[in-house]
């Protein structure tokens, strides 16, 4: 499968399928990222953040915001939940019996979610797990590379778990990586996602914001802040589409 990308502000997003983005993760090693527009601001003032993203083996347009700024920008593409990605993983990597690694979160956060997801997929090879609050991260790293899991999922928020798992493609070249945000809070139970009629309407960020009220103070000025952004691209940027 090829992949076919699209530029958003200087960042290279995926423009797969759902089905087809699970496909080709299978087949791959390396880092995922799930792309949203705070993600892209802060690929706009960082390069060493931006060079992370571009050189991932895969970038999901996660965020309805990425969705409509592609949109703007002349591409349609679909809007790949990271949360739902990430967990089709889990299982498709569990049923060809191929090992699962968990680390960030709080520590009761990571149990609840493995109590959940063993529940789940019984036949879940958990090879290592560890919260995301952790002073030495050395040993973070050796029980990372002595476990070497087939599938690593990393909690540790943006852009932290982007810059852990970058460092982590030469400790465990074999491994599919993926920054999965607040996932681990939803598996767990702990916080509920939209109902589906907000995630039809790509309202699923109002819900979370009215439900986890200091989100809006990181996500309103990023807003509109991308939305300009794109405009200025459109009207002065150049939109070249890249495959590889
Ligand atoms: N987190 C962590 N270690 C840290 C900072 C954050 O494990 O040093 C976890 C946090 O507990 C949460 C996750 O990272 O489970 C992502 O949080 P956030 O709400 O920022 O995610 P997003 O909004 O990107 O989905």
């Amino acid at each position: 499968m090829e992949r076919r990308r699209a530029n958003i502000c200087g960042v290279y997003a995926d423009t797969f399928t759902f089905e087809d983005a699970v496909r080709y993760a299978e087949g791959i090693s390396g880092q995922v990222v799930t792309l949203n527009p705070e993600m892209i601001n802060n690929a706009v003032k960082n390069s060493d953040f931006r060079q992370i993203v571009n050189e991932a083996e895969l970038v999901i347009p996660d965020g309805i915001g990425v969705k409509i700024g592609l949109k703007i920008l002349g591409e349609s593409v679909d809007r790949i939940a990271g949360v739902e990605f990430a967990r089709h993983l889990i299982e498709k990597f569990a049923y060809n019996g191929k090992s699962v690694a968990f680390l960030g979160a709080k520590s009761e956060i990571l149990q609840k979610t493995i109590q959940n997801i063993e529940l789940q997929i019984p036949d879940i090879n958990i090879v290592f797990a560890h919260d995301g609050y952790y002073d030495d991260e050395e040993e973070i790293i050796n029980g990372l590379k002595s476990a070497k899991p087939d599938l690593l999922l990393v909690a540790l928020g943006s852009p932290k778990q982007e810059e852990f798992i970058y460092k982590m493609k030469t400790e465990l070249p074999q491994t599919l990586m993926i920054g999965v945000g607040g996932s681990f809070d939803v598996w767990s139970g702990v916080i509920k996602r939209a109902p589906v009629i907000y995630r039809k309407l790509g309202l699923e960020w109002l819900y979370r914001t009215v439900k986890e009220p200091k989100r809006f103070k990181r996500i309103f000025p990023a807003l509109p802040l991308f939305i300009l952004r794109v405009f200025n691209e459109k009207l002065f940027g150049d939109k070249n589409v890249r495959t590889k």
